[in-house]
């Protein structure tokens, strides 16, 4: 799939607040510092299209994108935002909750996850709750130039053998790497595949 035109439309601090539209919807969520800002605009070829920012107001929102006006990108705020006060975190995963567990046109989540580090806990807590909502989603697998290729499929044959204690079935298995550029051509043929599928498949 081309990127013909990616436009950011507008940033939601909850459910209500989301674009009142049926676009097919594709989440990308994970912890903070995973390189998710990095991914949108690796996907979308637009250089600073999700300002890779530290500002932690900024950083609450979900945030949409429309892609060549008939599907959008939603990038939800990382989870495990250590600079968010109590009140706000309790806040912010209530909106991100809501939008996974009842946005109708969410078609897919792609959970971000950092190929260099061990199975993190709250990457897996995360996973836990998400298998129990009725969503697809992937994992990517970010940052794989840091790596061999070799060591990158060592973390990730370890990753799939903790999460299949609770996921019977192992999700679909991205990588990419923004330094290397890498990795958005699969990810856009698997977007490009759902949004050819009769829906419901
Ligand atoms: P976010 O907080 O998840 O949005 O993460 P960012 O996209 O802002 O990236 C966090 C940090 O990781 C920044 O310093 C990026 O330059 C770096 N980063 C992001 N993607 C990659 C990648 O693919 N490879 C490497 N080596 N660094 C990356």
């Amino acid at each position: 799939m081309k990127i013909k035109t990616a436009d950011f439309v507008t940033s939601a601090p909850d459910l209500r607040a989301c674009p009142a539209w049926n676009l097919p919807e594709f989440a990308l969520i994970g912890r903070s510092n995973v390189g998710k800002s990095s991914l949108v605009n690796l996907l979308t070829g637009r250089r600073a299209l999700a300002v890779a920012s530290d500002i932690p107001g900024k950083t609450k929102l979900m945030n949409f994108f429309r892609i060549n006006g008939n599907w959008a990108l939603v990038d939800l705020p990382g989870y495990g935002y250590a600079k968010v006060a109590t009140q706000d975190k309790h806040e912010f995963n209530r909106a991100v909750g809501d939008y996974l567990e009842k946005r109708r046109n969410l078609a897919e989540v792609f959970v971000l996850i950092d190929s260099r580090l061990e199975p993190q806990r709250i990457d897996l807590d995360f996973l836990r709750w998400l298998a129990g909502c009725d969503v697809d989603f992937s994992l990517i697998f970010t940052k794989t130039d840091k790596h061999s290729a070799t060591q990158t499929r060592t973390r990730i044959d370890a990753f799939l053998a903790v999460i299949a204690d609770f996921l019977p079935e192992p999700p679909p298995v991205f990588t990419s790497s923004a330094v290397a550029k890498t990795g958005e051509k699969e990810i856009l043929a698997h977007i490009a595949a759902v949004l050819a599928a009769p829906s419901g498949e």
